[in-house]
């Protein structure tokens, strides 16, 4: 690790009450009145979030424009000739019910590292790119992550329809992206020198540990499952037990296994998260159940054994039942390692700001893990109250949430002196 006994940029803090009561302004929008946000990626909230956002970069002279995938984009000019720009970012849009801080803290933080450089009057060397990725969280069964597939060129399907029938290509649309252009929006390479994001970490960790920094060293892979149980759907009353192909009675056992399967080490974690039954009706046998299977590790040949195992379950139990059980590879992210020499800048901002921090994997995926596979990239995550996240309890403390946004912006400087030929 690199050691520093510089401690610089001493009086070069961000606005913490600004950050704190910008937070809470992004809070209103979706709001689930129990402290909690619904903010669907391309719905009217999250364009009204994403305007706000724009507006506050503009109050700070900061032009940010929409690129054809959709993402919101500021771009500040550097003093020097260093190839490639500095980038941070996260993302809006969050899941049904989820928290205040998933994405929104990260953009905030961003922001006001952002606008404290130009308000400083000490920009730096490097371009400065802030990055509000689109539709990380995959709203209405859309893959997710979209905005940053984009931007590292990597193929999305813009005909696929999601929940509510609307295919992506309208739905990029609806947020100003124009998605018959989207090889326009691809990052060209060596653009960016590094990519950092900030985020609440969404588990117990450094809670637990009293680390108020968490220097992220790799960000754990995912493959989603989409699995169809076909049964027999039939009269209640009139069946008997010994005649039943009942679906959700199948679905069942390959929610127990799919469970198990982490309980017993194969994975590191595993969970069935959404569920439809047909014709769902109390009086008659199911007939037909899609079940979805969300499988996460850092080592992606582990993901690969799990998946394998539950193909051997789906084919033992469409032996044994007579149901016709079709399981289909979903959308895969592979485990990604950070950048070392990145996440050693996050460690030196901490130690100069006297913050504990702690090294730690990612279990939660983030834009952080497509953009690494094009640009060094690390991430800063903040701690996150009883570690949870993805419902309206999540919660951070303000001193966290501030302290973060400080290392966030402490980070950008080492790595303005540190990567891709920058010059002080
Ligand atoms: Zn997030």
């Amino acid at each position: 690790m690199l050691k520093t006994s510089t401690n610089g940029f001493a009086s070069d803090v961000i606005d913490g009450e600004r950050l704190l009561h910008r937070l809470r302004e992004l809070a209103h929008i979706g709001a689930t009145g129990d402290g909690g946000v619904t903010r669907l990626a391309y719905s009217d909230d999250d364009i009204r979030a994403r305007s706000l956002v724009a507006e506050w970069l503009a109050e700070a002279g900061v032009k940010s424009r929409v690129d054809p995938a959709g993402n919101l984009i500021a771009h500040v000019v550097g003093r020097g000739d260093s190839r490639g720009a500095l980038a941070t970012g996260s993302h809006l849009d969050t899941v049904v019910r989820g928290g205040r801080f998933d994405g929104a803290y990260g953009v905030v933080a961003s922001l006001e590292a952002m606008v404290h450089i130009v308000e400083s009057k000490t920009p730096l060397w490097h371009d400065l790119v802030l990055v509000v990725f689109s539709n990380e969280e995959g709203a209405n069964g859309t893959p997710g992550m979209v905005g940053s597939q984009v931007l590292c060129g990597f193929p999305v399907d813009v005909d696929q329809v999601d929940r509510a029938g609307v295919p992506l290509w309208k739905r990029i649309e609806d947020v100003g992206g124009d998605a018959t252009a989207l090889s326009e929006a691809v990052w060209a390479e060596d653009s960016i020198a590094a990519f950092v994001e900030a985020h609440i970490e969404q588990g117990p960790v450094l809670e637990t540990e009293r680390a108020d920094i968490g220097v992220v060293t790799s960000i754990t892979g995912r493959s989603n499952l989409d699995i169809r149980i076909t049964g027999e759907q039939q009269h209640a009353g009139t069946t008997p037990m010994t005649d039943r192909c009942d679906a959700l009675v199948i679905a069942a056992r390959v929610i127990g296994e799919v469970s198990t399967l982490a309980r017993e080490g194969v994975v590191r974690v595993a969970t069935t998260g959404h569920i439809t039954c047909s014709p769902n009706v109390w009086n008659v046998i199911p007939g037909l159940v899609n079940l979805t299977v969300d499988l996460r590790d850092e080592d992606d040949n582990r993901i690969a054994e799990a998946t394998s195992r539950i193909h051997c379950l789906a084919n033992e139990l469409s032996t044994t039942t007579g149901a016709s059980i079709d399981v289909r590879q979903g959308p895969q992210v592979p485990a990604v390692p950070m950048d070392h020499q990145l996440a050693d800048c996050v460690s030196i901002a901490a130690d100069q700001l006297a913050l504990p921090s702690l090294h730690m994997p990612s279990g939660a995926g983030h834009d952080a893990q497509l953009i690494a596979r094009i640009a060094p990239t690390t991430m800063i995550f903040v701690p996150s109250i009883g570690g949870v996240s993805h419902t309206p309890q999540e919660d951070s403390h303000d001193h966290h949430l501030v302290a973060g946004a400080n290392v966030l912006l402490r980070s950008l400087r080492l790595m303005d002196q540190r990567v891709g030929g920058g010059d002080s």
